[in-house]
């Protein structure tokens, strides 16, 4: 593979810019390689500046459920451009996604644009400040909302690749008001919840985590969380960043019949540009200014560019009913080629990670693990219980190979295979990886994986 183009390229961006790149994880490190430049990407593909062309399962991390440069999209995003790129005025797009957003997610019955998950997530933690007077949050170790200082708190993500569980630079106090609860485990939500009596402003969740790798949430939990909030007075909020639009046109709470009060969007609601969105009861949301007294602004909100790709994006999943199966099928068959090999595998519908973990097939005799798969078998006349299904939290994600991970990324890729450099980031499936695509892609799993 040459890379003479993308080494230079990184030797020179390494001078100016932090690392080489604009956020942390492209950077390749939990994978012991540098990363490759882009020149360009059309539907599943990506290729970089060497000429190099790769099966694209990273899809901008998100965004790219269509795959990329869908003629569509590119043709409304440049028809748009021509009428000028920012106004800092109202628009009618705006009106317009805002409708798809309300028609798609019932429970949003007003929304704001932004431009990136991590607004999108400090503001309707804001709103819930404002609207309950409380101060305290709660959220889940292992759950990525963005960087700004009061999420950065056992965040997922990129943070979880560096070994940094915390960022430099956040204040204690910060830190202090952002309580900490197991993902999939009820008892520390409710200690959190007593100890903090009348004081929780809202309980901030991935519906389906996505960043300690894919942890789906165990039967009830998302009941459970959706009861305590609303006997404790404290508000729901679901980071649908990257569920939005993923799992079903209405994201997780179609997904899974879960409703919350907040909700937030990222990724897929721009059509691969800067726009996220946050929104939910119209009681909550009429707390925001010029409306309310919750401040939260933007020179770039609702940008026009962006909210033409958004429109475009959504109204392509609105009118393809078969997108959602096409997606969760072949899905399926990246998983059940991860699952021969022996790997841990969590999927939801078209997001999915394989773990390594240490002993590929662990045997734990007394774990508390009642909704997962077990099997009993006996070795040596000893009967042991093998979990299938174990990643449930941060804990159990973190006790991953993240060196067999590596050997894996690495060799998928000289088979032209570009999976998410990093064992805490899922799989992204999309609408361009064709039949034939994800067969070579099984392929190259069955080989890539030792
Ligand atoms: C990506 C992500 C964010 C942050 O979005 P940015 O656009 O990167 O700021 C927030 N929450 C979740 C669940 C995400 O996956």
């Amino acid at each position: 593979m040459n890379t003479t183009k993308s080494e230079q390229l990184f030797t020179k961006a390494q001078t100016m810019i932090p690392g080489g790149v604009n956020s942390p994880v492209r950077a390749f490190k939990a994978v012991g390689r540098h990363p490759f430049f882009v020149e360009r990407a059309q539907g599943p593909w990506i290729i970089d500046v060497d000429g190099n062309k790769y099966v694209d399962y990273v899809c901008s991390w998100g965004p790219g459920i269509l795959g990329h440069a869908h003629p569509k999209v590119v043709e409304a995003v440049q028809q748009v451009s021509a009428k000028g790129l920012t106004f800092g005025a109202p628009t009618a797009g705006e009106v317009e996604l805002a409708e798809l957003i309300c028609a798609c997610v019932p429970d949003v019955e007003m929304v704001r644009l932004v431009s990136s998950g991590t607004e999108a997530v400090m503001s309707a933690v804001r709103v819930a400040r404002g609207f309950t007077g409380r101060e305290k949050i709660i959220k889940f170790a292992g759950n990525y909302h963005g960087h700004s200082d009061g999420l950065l708190v056992k965040a997922g993500s990129g943070l979880m690749t560096q070994s940094v569980p915390d960022s430099a630079g956040v204040p204690e106090g910060y830190a202090a008001s952002t309580l900490t609860a197991v993902y999939n485990d009820e008892e520390s939500v409710r200690r959190l919840m007593e100890e903090n009596s009348g004081q929780v402003a809202a309980i901030v969740v991935e519906p389906v985590a996505a960043n300690m790798g894919v942890v789906p949430p165990k039967k009830g939990f998302l009941e459970f969380l959706r009861r305590i909030t609303k006997e404790q007075g404290a508000l729901l909020i679901f980071d649908e960043v990257i569920t939005g639009f993923r799992l079903a046109l209405g994201g997780a709470s179609e997904y899974t019949g879960v409703h919350a009060d907040l909700y937030t969007f990222g990724k897929i609601v721009g059509g691969g540009m800067p726009l996220a969105a946050y929104g939910g009861r119209r009681d909550i949301m009429s707390c925001v200014a010029p409306l309310g007294a919750v401040y939260q602004a933007g020179t770039l909100s609702g940008n026009p560019v962006a909210v033409t790709a958004g429109i475009t994006t959504l109204k392509i999943l609105m009118e393809d009913t078969g997108i959602y199966e096409r997606l969760d099928r072949r899905a399926a068959k990246l998983e059940e080629a991860f699952r021969e090999k022996g790997l841990i595998v969590n999927r939801v519908g078209s997001l999915l990670s394989a773990f390594f973990m240490p002993d590929r097939k662990e045997t734990v005799s007394n774990r508390q693990t009642a909704d997962s798969d077990w099997k009993i078998f006996e070795t040596d006349g000893v009967k042991k219980v093998e979990i299938e299904r174990y990643v449930e939290n941060y804990e159990d994600a973190c006790r991953c190979d993240r060196e067999a991970f590596a050997d894996y990324f690495n060799r998928m890729l000289e088979r032209g295979i570009y999976v998410a450099p990093s064992q805490f980031e899922a799989m992204f499936v999309s609408d361009a990886h064709s039949d034939e695509l994800i067969d070579r892609t099984c392929s190259a799993i069955r080989e890539s994986v030792e």
